[in-house]
């Protein structure tokens, strides 16, 4: 550990705090300071570098955080504290553990690298960050997705045909065989005193030396017929020793989420180290008080047991435990930032004018719906009030929502404000502001290169003018831009995240549109809020959940519903085609496209790398071109080109111009084209639900019958179920019903492409943890709103984390 930089961190917090978290301390702000000096550093894995930056936190996170750190350093090794230094007792002590008990070392803690746990090398822990593993305190929550009841033992006679079973026997003989000349094996004669039996286990011939004559084994696994002979074949299996827990056999067994070059025997065992040496140190955030009144199991228990469970019923306990932490947190976010904007928040009342949204709706060359215009009317008679607005506006896809979001936006320029709209991804933001030009005739300004744009719309009282800001335009460009916004002269912005960044100013800013609003963090969403007074506030999403659900996580937002798709909308026809059906699918795409249509084709999901999926688009795209559809035009878009280059492709595609898109799952959200009929994803399997439903609105946008072709060469049981539910239901709110019902604890990646915070252990069925999760965190803010008593430190320090985690990262 060097001294130096935990000593200026400490030294540069403690200011911080004196001068009242202003973010003065350091030149060039504190984010810089701890990306360029201290992430890298020795200091970086003990402190939790707030994700989305210092720079927009709100002043008491600030606090909060800063607190937090430097009790952290104050921790560190040069003056240990009692949080790491004190082993309290394990959480499930094993009377006679043969391996020494490895206490932590004192330079470490929950918030370290996973490579300081003994057996993690680099390229492991390389591959348990596939698994969002970095920390320990993250290896701890990587929960198993099920576990194998391996736990009732029985004897050799008693073993049945194809039953998963246990035994415990005596090793009589092991050796290496060639299986049909070729494939190594080991053969193993195995037995207790009621009987042998033969084990095989295929490419391992390696075991063979491992089961010494007279060692003793714990198989699980099913017996079946070889050669004639009832064989086990393959069983998972120990070596029992005398004191030494099982973990892969004997017991209820966990099965982790793997990847690449993990093995479930890998992860299980370090995990299980991981477990005994580091869960006894996790801070159990609720109080003993609450713990008592809630009925819940102890933090450091349930995570052992949800790992490791003594049976069913503490399996059940810990995961209890463990789904209420996450309701709860949740909970207390909502509940806490509702608090603080009714106490402290103005905002610009924005009277109605009818005269202005007459205006905007004779431009609209369709009627609104019925759902459209209560909409509207909710949102501006919420933009009357001096109360900031904080509503959600709910749609499935293709529901119209951006021109609920473009009159709202309207009604705030024509009272001299300005609006902000803000889009998911350049594309997505380019054909907001596209689309808004074309709408309202706009005249684009020559010497801005397409950045802005100047508006006189009939009955509209002035003119005004329209900019857009993505990071990717050129810095001129950008700097105009917020010039512009910085003066107040450019009435409306629509842009990416890059309008939430630092040194954007909006002082007029009242009114902010967040748009896919499950694409953003709540942080980028937050400090988009903060960039002018207080604006009024509308995120829309096309992620529908339950009501039970949306009071918890969107509790501090009022809801909109556009219930109703617009008029003449066909049902899209929704098919999972076998990979015999490859050719006739493309068939149909060419058939479609001789009657002037268009097509998408999806890319799989590969794991987390931009880098693998624009390579796989890339293959898939000269393929396409060459060998199946040579004599029309396609175009491919991926996340790693250029903006330009996607924008180019984007508009011809649009422009109809070119007849099929393939592109990576990065057309998820948005793309608006009416002409466009059929989709087709390839490896469907891979996505989850709310993903899927998200691609088919991509078709069935114009008045043309359009298809959805689910390709699946291989799904499983779960997959086809998932496959099935997509042929069968159409409407958005239903499909989420059926998301959430699929989503079971462990389901890592699910829920966060869908919006949702990651949700490990809740379920939509824990009615009752939802309601007693609502019923502490308001009792708790009750007594202590600020989360300021010495006894809720461990909470504020995690509510803190949980801020500032981006709940739906841009992918
Ligand atoms: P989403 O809710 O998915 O963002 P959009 O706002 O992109 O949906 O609208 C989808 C398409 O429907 C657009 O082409 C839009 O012009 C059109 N649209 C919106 N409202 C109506 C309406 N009331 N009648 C007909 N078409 C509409
Ligand atoms: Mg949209």
């Amino acid at each position: 550990m060097q001294h130096s930089d935990l000593d200026t961190l400490k030294k540069i917090l403690s200011m911080e705090k004196q001068r009242g978290f202003n973010d003065t301390t350091v030149f060039g702000g504190l984010d810089r300071f701890l990306t360029r000096r201290i992430e890298k550093s020795s200091v970086g894995p003990i402190i939790d570098i707030p994700s989305i930056g210092y720079a927009y936190m709100t002043g008491a996170q600030r606090k909060r955080w800063i607190e937090g750190t430097l009790k952290l350093l104050e921790a560190s090794p040069k003056s240990p504290s009692k949080q790491i230094a004190t082993p309290k007792q394990r959480a499930e002590p094993s009377k006679s553990s043969r391996r020494k008990e490895q206490w932590p070392d004192t330079s470490h803690s929950l918030a370290s690298h996973v490579t300081v746990l003994p057996r993690v090398t680099t390229t492991q822990a390389a591959r348990l960050k596939r698994l969002g593993v970095t920390t320990i305190r993250d290896l701890l929550y990587l929960f198993p997705r099920r576990h194998n009841d391996f736990g009732k033992l029985c004897k050799v006679s008693q073993l049945e045909m194809d039953v998963e079973q246990t035994v415990t026997v005596n090793v009589w003989e092991a050796r290496e065989v060639l299986m049909g000349g070729r494939l190594k094996a080991t053969q193993a004669v195995v037995g207790d005193d009621t009987g042998n039996v033969r084990v095989v286990w295929f490419n391992q011939p390696y075991l063979a030396k491992q089961f010494k004559p007279g060692s003793r084994l714990v198989l699980s696994g099913k017996l079946s017929i070889f050669r004639n002979d009832r064989v086990m074949e393959s069983p998972e299996y120990e070596v029992l020793r005398e004191g030494e827990e099982l973990i892969h056999t004997g017991r209820l067994v966990p099965l982790y989420p793997l990847t690449d070059g993990l093995t479930p025997r890998t992860v299980r065992r370090l995990i299980k180290d991981a477990l005994d040496t580091w869960s006894p140190h996790i801070e159990d955030s609720l109080t003993e008080t609450a713990r008592k009144r809630t009925g819940l199991m102890e933090l450091p228990q349930a995570i052992y047991q949800a790992h490791y469970p003594q049976d069913e019923e503490s399996k059940d306990a810990a995961r209890r435990r463990l789904a209420f932490d996450e309701l709860f947190m949740i909970q207390l976010y909502v509940f806490s930032r509702r608090l603080e904007w009714r106490d402290t928040m103005n905002a610009i009342p924005l009277p109605k004018n009818q005269e202005t949204l007459n205006a905007f709706f004779s431009r609209l060359s369709f009627t609104l719906t019925g759902a459209q215009e209560k909409a509207i009317s909710e949102i501006l008679g919420d933009m009357e009030q001096e109360r900031p607005m904080s509503r959600l506006l709910q749609g499935d896809v293709g529901s119209g929502k951006t021109a609920v979001a473009l009159a709202a936006l309207l009604s705030t320029v024509a009272n001299g404000y300005q609006g902000a709209f803000m889009a998911p991804t350049e594309i997505l933001a380019q054909q907001h502001f596209n689309n808004i030009s074309l709408l309202l005739n706009g005249i684009p300004n020559p010497e801005s290169h397409g950045s802005w744009c100047s508006f006189q719309l009939a009955g509209f009282p002035r003119p005004f003018s329209v900019g857009i800001l993505i990071g990717s335009h050129s810095a001129k460009q950008k700097r105009e831009i917020q010039e512009m916004l910085g003066q107040g002269t450019l009435d409306m912005v629509v842009g990416t995240h890059a309008l939430a960044q630092k040194g954007v100013e909006i002082p007029r800013l009242a009114l902010a549109v967040v748009d896919e609003q499950h694409r953003f963090g709540v942080m980028q969403r937050a400090s988009l809020r903060q960039k002018g007074g207080t604006p009024h506030l509308l995120v829309m999403s096309a992620t529908p959940i339950p009501r039970s659900l949306a009071l918890t996580l969107y509790g501090d937002l009022d809801l909109s519903l556009l219930d109703e798709l617009p008029p003449g909308r066909q049902v899209i026809q929704t098919k999972w085609v076998a990979p015999k059906q490859r050719r006739s699918a493309y068939e149909f795409i060419s058939r479609e496209i001789r009657q002037g249509r268009q097509a998408f084709i999806v890319c799989p999901f590969i794991e987390e790398s931009e880098v693998i999926q624009a390579r796989a688009a890339i293959t898939e795209f000269k393929h396409l071109s060459t060998d199946v559809f040579p004599d029309l035009s396609l175009g491919l878009l991926h996340g790693r080109m250029p903006f330009k280059e996607k924008e180019e492709i984007m508009s011809r595609f649009q422009r109809g111009d070119m007849d099929i898109l393939v592109s990576t799952p990065v057309i998820e959200v948005g793309i608006d084209n009416p002409n466009a009929t059929v989709i087709l994803i390839e490896g469907a399997d891979r996505f989850g639900l709310a993903q899927l439903h998200q691609f088919r609105g991509r078709v069935g946008r114009g008045e043309h019958q359009s298809r959805c072709l689910l390709m699946s060469d291989n799904p499983s049981p779960e997959a086809q179920e998932r496959l099935e539910v997509m042929e069968r239901i159409s409407d958005g709110f239903a499909v989420a019903e059926e998301d959430l019902r699929f989503r079971g604890p462990g389901d890592y990646f699910g829920t966060r492409q869908s919006g949702l915070p990651d949700l490990r252990m809740a379920r939509l069925s824990d009615q009752d943890l939802l309601a007693l999760a609502r019923q502490e965190a308001s009792a708790l803010l009750k007594e202590d709103p600020k989360l300021e008593l010495a006894q809720h430190n461990a909470l504020a320090q995690n509510l803190s984390t949980f801020a500032s985690s981006p709940q739906g990262e841009i992918s």
